[in-house]
């Protein structure tokens, strides 16, 4: 006789087909886009547990369907299903959407840099432990960027995406098209350094904190309204903008 809880178990016991697509793929040694893979369930388990078990960070998953029916991480899968598994994208545009805001790990300072350059905002500390980075992005509504899946992992991390480049640009360029940043691209607006907005300051009110030759040559600045550095069109101004000009059109009339 098989009592009521072995037969609970064998309910869940067998295997299970899943198939992942588009930017998911990159989390398997595998070119194949969609990737198929097969689970053995031993027991009642949520997809939410195989998915990271994989090896797939549960932020980055967006809609899922199994046998054609649209679910979502907490289902329990059974045996024989085939579970089709989509990248998180951000759908949303025009005047309802907010521009995303981001928190990185401490590997991404730079990548950092070019958000704020960018207009994004970025938040970023490099003290910042784990858990702070996820309390942080849970409170204050914040995409978590990271090289670290374990990051991802945390289950008070909604949105979040694991960075694939190594060098900052190609980093930058990934992000921009992930989030579909494009129309939220304000270069020049904030603070690189603290992520502060910028705001427009008379030359006759900070004259005493220019040196000689900035004082000569110069007209237009800008001050961070957080930490009040004050920033002009100098030389950094012409190594950074070709790069910024990849991504966003920048008005120096308005800039
Ligand atoms: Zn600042």
């Amino acid at each position: 006789m098989i009592s009521a809880n072995s037969s609970i178990e064998s309910t869940y016991r067998g295997e299970i087909t899943l198939i992942f697509h588009g930017g998911l793929t990159h989390f398997f040694k595998s070119k194949d886009d969609p990737l198929e893979t097969h689970f053995q369930l031993r027991e009642k388990t949520s997809l939410k547990h195989i998915v990271e078990a994989l090896g797939v960070p549960h932020p980055e998953i967006g809609n899922i369907t199994v046998n054609q029916t649209i679910i979502n991480l907490t289902y329990h899968p059974l045996p024989g299903d085939i579970i089709h598994i989509y990248p998180w994208q951000n759908e949303k545009s025009g005047e309802e959407a907010h521009p995303p805001k981001f928190i990185l790990d401490n590997h991404l300072g730079k990548l950092t840099v070019y958000l704020r350059l960018l207009g994004i905002d970025a938040c970023y500390n490099h003290n910042f432990e784990d858990a702070d980075i996820a309390r942080i992005a849970a409170e204050q509504n914040r995409i978590v960027l990271t090289r670290d899946r374990g990051l991802l992992k945390r289950k008070v991390v909604q949105c979040g995406y694991c960075v694939r480049g190594d060098d900052p640009i190609t980093q930058l360029t990934e992000v921009v098209q992930q989030f579909s940043l494009s129309p939220y691209l304000k270069p020049f607006s904030r603070c690189p350094r603290c992520n502060g907005l910028l705001e427009k300051v008379d030359k006759q009110t900070i004259l005493d904190q220019l040196l000689p030759l900035t004082r000569l040559y110069y007209n237009d600045f800008s001050r961070c309204s957080q930490c009040n550095q004050i920033y002009w069109k100098g030389s950094h101004y012409d190594r950074i903008k070709p790069i910024i000009q990849r991504f966003a059109v920048i008005n120096d009339e308005e800039t």
